[in-house]
């Protein structure tokens, strides 16, 4: 049975129990009301006959006055002959008697009788004294049936009049002895020829020793059929009252169950992830409230969503800057930037930067608002941070020994009105006492001072920033080492091939020349055996520093190996080659080395050999071989000298 059905239910039962209840007490209490009314008519109607009755006896005191003092009666009285003729004579008379008894003065046994056996409301009187007879004179001036028919007529009720038992007079047929009537006084249902009556059974007092009694009753059909009908009245009423309930139980189950099915559609809805819908809200009953709190509860599920997803954006975010740092591998001021970014965005923060401590450590990185307030923050936080020694002093412990130092908490908050800065150094070797210094990771925003929690994020960020940077510097050594010559800081023998093909190319797309300077110390090896190697090694660092000083930015200067160097000259061709050549080798004869092991410097001289593309060569091995063949040819020519390559025939 589903929710509006027992709702239906309930409502129906809970109005037919009382009105079943209800029709009980009023179906009783209208026979009892229908009842009361017809004995209060029958008591009426009884007191009527009796009034009647009253007024036939009373009538009857002068008749009997004039009977007992009639003279031809009292004559046959006292002759003791006549009496009876004398009383028939005097019945149905001018008087109206009706009947005439002569009893005992006991006035038990019956002497002489006249007229109807049916006469009743009498008087009686003593026999006058000095009559032969004692005895008792009855005069009635009704008949029984007459005063039936009187009542009936005056009150509208049936009448039974008997004596001693035996039924004297009725106005209606087939009314039997007395003792069918039941008991004397209350009113009371009886049957007569298989109808109901209802009536009452009254003693009348009669003179003459005779037990009269009336009974007044009608017949109770209509009495049944005006309770039918107010029964009907009232089943008809409640059956109408039990339809209204029935109405209004649909009209207020069914509105309740509307307000129940709207907020099933709204949880279905909600269900399938659609917020945006509110639930229709009306008035401020139980159901509006519960309509705002699902409202409510919507709305909070809905900006939870929001904020998952958010952070599920954030997430994605995150996970792509992983893989940008990934990507951008070693380079140290990308890394450091995305520190910077991500340490805003993770703590919520408004601003922050990276300060270095000098340009070769990286380069300064800011992110979000140029808020002066908030940096401003940042500065004076990076003034503490800037204090901070990574460790604290080693300990003395229990049994002497000196108790390892312990990392001190590093983050640096501060405060300057709504702005709020949190700073922490950037250390190389974190933990270490010789720490290197690289700067400074900030954050700032307003309102909100930072959380332990943040703090230790951006110690985290900071320290994988410097675990970054540490790996780029390191990088950049082995990359610089790799094609730098260590004594001289010239390019070495790999890289001079590199950036001559570079260069090779260049010039053939540019169609630019391209010169190339190879030079010899001469008698080197003399510097060595004079001198020793050490003196060589610091000749050979000097001629380097000479190359430098005459090479412009786009020339790079060589060791081609042993005590042999080279120049490679874009955008230079073999005359302008020779010249700077010359000019070298110059600057060579004029430099004086200070001696290593005592006093004096030593003087120098090289050999040169000049080479271009494209009048010299047209490959990279063949300028190489033009510029080597050149300087074998200063040599030879003996030394200290510039020679040219030959052009090539086929060439230009
Ligand atoms: P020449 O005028 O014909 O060039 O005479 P030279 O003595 O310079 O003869 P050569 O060029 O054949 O001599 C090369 C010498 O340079 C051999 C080696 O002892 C020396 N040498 C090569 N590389 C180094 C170096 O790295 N350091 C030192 N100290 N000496 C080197
Ligand atoms: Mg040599
Ligand atoms: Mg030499």
């Amino acid at each position: 049975m589903n929710f509006r059905a027992r709702l239906r239910l309930f409502f129906v039962l809970l109005v037919i129990v009382p009105m079943i209840a209800l029709a009980i007490v009023l179906f009783t209490l209208t026979a009892r009301s229908e009842t009361g009314k017809a004995d209060a008519g029958i008591s009426a109607g009884t007191r009527t006959a009796f009034s009647i009755y009253e007024e036939s006896a009373a009538a009857a005191g002068p008749a009997l006055h004039k009977v007992a003092s009639d003279p031809q009666l009292t004559a046959a009285l006292a002759s003791g002959s006549g009496i009876r003729q004398r009383m028939e004579q005097l019945v149905g008379g001018p008087l109206g008697i009706v009947a005439i008894q002569l009893r005992t003065s006991d006035g038990g046994r019956l002497i002489a009788r006249a007229g109807s056996t049916r006469g009743m409301a009498s008087k009686a009187a003593p026999l006058v004294a000095g009559a032969e007879m004692p005895g008792t004179l009855i005069v009635s001036l009704t008949d029984a049936r007459d005063f039936a028919a009187r009542v009936r007529k005056l009150t509208g009720y049936q009448l039974g009049v008997f004596r001693n038992g035996r039924l004297l007079a009725a106005t209606v047929e087939g009314l039997g002895p007395r003792s069918r009537l039941g008991e004397r006084g209350e009113p009371h249902a009886f049957q007569l020829a298989g109808d109901e009556f209802r009536g009452r059974v009254e003693p009348l007092h009669e003179p003459g020793g005779s037990a009269l009694e009336m009974a007044v009753f009608r017949n109770t059909a209509a009495l049944s059929d005006r309770i039918a009908h107010s029964r009907l009245l009232i089943g008809g009423l409640l059956l109408a009252f039990l339809a209204l309930a029935v109405v209004s139980a649909v009209i207020v189950s069914r509105a309740l169950t509307q307000q129940i099915d709207t907020f099933l559609v709204a949880a279905r809805r909600l269900a399938r992830g659609d917020f945006r819908q509110p639930v229709p809200v009306e008035g401020h009953d139980e159901f509006a409230q519960l309509g705002r709190e699902f409202n409510s509860m919507s709305g909070q599920l809905a900006s939870k969503i929001e904020e998952v997803q958010r952070q599920r954006g954030e997430l994605t975010e995150a996970i792509r800057r992983v893989g940008d740092a990934l990507a951008m591998g070693l380079d140290r001021d990308g890394v450091v930037a995305l520190a910077v970014r991500t340490a805003v965005d993770a703590c919520e923060a408004e601003a922050g930067r990276a300060q270095p401590v000098d340009e070769d450590a990286f380069r300064e990185s800011v992110w979000g608002t140029d808020d002066e307030d908030l940096h401003e923050a940042m500065k004076a936080a990076e003034r503490r941070a800037a204090g901070v020694r990574v460790v604290g002093p080693k300990r003395a412990q229990p049994n002497g020994d000196l108790e390892p130092p312990r990392p001190r908490r590093v983050a640096t908050p501060a405060s300057l009105g709504a702005a709020h800065a949190l700073s922490v150094p950037m250390l190389g070797l974190t933990g270490s006492p010789d720490a290197e210094y690289l700067g400074v990771l900030s954050i700032a925003r307003r309102r909100r001072s930072f959380s332990r929690e943040e703090e230790e994020l951006l110690q985290y960020l900071a320290g994988q920033a410097v675990v970054s940077i540490e790996n780029a510097t390191l990088h950049e050594t082995v990359e610089r080492q790799a094609v730098t010559d260590e004594l001289t800081g010239l390019a070495n023998l790999r890289a001079f091939h590199t950036i001559l093909e570079r260069e090779i190319e260049r010039s053939r797309r540019f169609s630019t020349p391209l010169a190339l300077v190879m030079l010899d110390l001469d008698h080197f090896k003399q510097v060595n055996d004079e001198y020793g190697h050490q003196q060589g090694d610091e000749v050979l660092s000097l001629v380097a520093d000479v190359l430098r000083d005459f090479s412009r930015d786009i020339d790079a200067p060589a060791r081609y190996g042993g005590e042999e160097l080279a120049v490679i000259l874009p955008q230079t061709d073999s005359e302008g080659a020779e010249q700077l050549a010359e000019r070298i080798r110059e600057a060579v004869e004029r430099l004086e080395v200070p001696v290593v092991d005592g006093k004096g410097s030593l003087r120098l001289q090289a050999s040169f050999g000049v080479a271009a593309l494209p009048e010299s060569a047209v490959t990279r091995e063949g300028l190489i071989a033009a510029a080597d063949a050149a300087l074998y040819r200063a040599k030879r020519a003996g030394r200290n000298r510039v020679e040219r390559a030959e052009p090539v025939p086929t060439a230009g």
